[in-house]
């Protein structure tokens, strides 16, 4: 009864997503405030899905899209070139480590991840190693919904019931040294953790052995796991070793959001390919890409092309739409803001940690952040299931007129943990005010 509704809406929705029903209709949204038709106003500290990176409705953003409108809203890719796709491709090229620089788009993250893996597959077969087709991912993981990027996603709920649909991907454990290397020196956990790469590629037989697939800070599925600094260039010489392409998945860690433009400059690395959609084009369109060498596109195209692509790729308006956020954030240098903001919540969400027996960790990097919820804060013991403490706190604060995102966390069968993560244009003052009503939807959990 609380739940407006829009007087057009029919009484039975004909959707069905799983929250459904129990959300307010949006009304309207600016910076990082959303309102209700409730009448109420919500802080976004979710960035929807870790999405708005820029927040929502941004003058320039829609200017371009109208502009775009205006002008053509489809083009199909193999008949026309755009200016809007020519120009966000050049654009990421330019900020991409030297030698990525072809894009190929896509409409999501999942679309994303899979051309990726086809990509991989597509260039094994034309430089004569076609035996390699493992993809190798890690535990928990989140790489997607769609067959193929599910094959290497390690969240079980989401999973188990198509594995009899996919050929299963091998898969080594994510490092979380907060869980299982307790106590150890983290540069030695950091390689010992990288190590298992090199195990399971032997086991696997390496002539059978095509990518090596991983979030460089982790999203939803472990909550915003960052691994030691020695873990990324290991996990780089082992892929190097072996011949192994490395794939960064950055849907979520790209376009700023862990205070770098991608994730993989905070250890300098350079990925044989990289996955992006969610801040690309910052929720104003559905975007993402795949980048790739030069390289290894012209040796696919010279064996005969790639056997791949959606109706949807290089949409004009989501390309208008990406490269004014793109633009956006590096004028207004929205990844320094990230890092600084990062900083600023990071110390409040530790100073919660103090406060509530039951915050057993904060993690994250930028504003890529989360917390879990503990029973003991010693042995980190999970809460009971049925306590549902994730999902309730997320309700709580939902009643405070902030918006967090939850998971079950640990591979998804267990834990509980809630994600942080505002718009990379958010202020110190609504940063303090992001963390009063989070202290007091804790308080309420209490
Ligand atoms: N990869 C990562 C790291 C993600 O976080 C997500 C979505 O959460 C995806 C892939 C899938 O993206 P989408 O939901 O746009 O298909």
């Amino acid at each position: 009864d609380t739940l407006a509704r829009d007087p057009a809406a029919p009484a039975e929705s004909h959707l069905f997503y799983q929250a459904h029903g129990t959300r307010p209709f949006i009304d309207r949204a600016e910076g990082i405030w959303m309102y209700g038709q409730d009448g109420k106003s919500y802080m976004d500290a979710a960035s929807g899905a870790m999405v708005c990176n820029i927040g929502h409705s941004n003058p320039r953003v829609i200017a371009a899209m109208k502009e775009q409108l205006d002008r053509c809203t489809f083009a199909y890719r193999l008949q026309f070139q755009s200016e809007a796709s020519e120009g966000l491709a050049a654009e990421i090229a330019r900020l991409m480590p030297a030698g990525l620089d072809k894009v190929f788009f896509v409409s999501g993250g999942s679309e994303a991840v899979e051309t990726c893996l086809k990509f991989a597959r597509q260039w094994a077969i034309a430089v004569g190693q076609g035996s390699r087709y493992k993809v190798i991912s890690r535990f928990p993981s989140y790489h997607g919904c769609t067959l193929g990027a599910l094959a290497v996603t390690g969240y079980t709920p989401l999973s188990a019931p198509f594995d009899p649909m996919m050929r299963a991907m091998p898969k080594i454990t994510t490092p979380r040294q907060y869980l299982d290397g307790r106590g150890e020196d983290p540069d030695a956990y950091g390689r010992r953790m990288a190590d298992l790469l090199e195990e399971e590629i032997l086991r696997q037989g390496p002539e059978t052995v095509l990518a090596f697939i991983m979030e460089p800070v982790g999203g939803a599925s472990t909550g915003a796991v960052v691994a030691p600094d020695t873990y990324y260039p290991r996990i780089r010489e082992i892929c190097d070793k072996y011949g192994v392409l490395l794939i960064y998945d950055e849907v979520m860690t790209g376009v700023g959001r862990t205070g770098r433009f991608l994730a993989a400059e905070h250890w300098g690395i350079t990925p044989d390919l990289v996955a992006m959609s969610k801040g690309f084009a910052a929720g104003y369109a559905p975007l993402g890409a795949m980048i790739a060498p030069g390289r290894m596109v012209r040796q696919v195209l010279d064996a005969g092309g790639f056997a791949h692509g959606h109706t949807y790729a290089g949409n004009p308006i989501a390309c208008a739409a990406g490269r004014a956020v793109v633009r956006e954030i590096v004028e207004q240098d929205l990844s320094t803001n990230a890092a600084c903001m990062g900083e600023r919540q990071m110390a409040g969400l530790q100073a919660l940690m103090a406060e509530f027996p039951f915050v057993g960790d904060v993690r994250g990097k930028g504003l890529l952040q989360a917390m879990e919820l503990v029973a003991d804060k010693e042995t980190l013991a999970v809460l009971p299931k049925e306590l549902n403490a994730a999902s309730r706190l997320v309700d709580l604060a939902y009643e405070r007129g902030l918006i967090i995102y939850f998971r079950r966390t640990r591979g998804g069968a267990e834990g509980d943990h809630v994600m942080i993560t505002p718009p990379l244009t958010i202020t110190p003052a609504e940063v303090d005010e992001m963390l009063d009503r989070l202290r007091g939807a804790l308080r309420a959990l209490h």
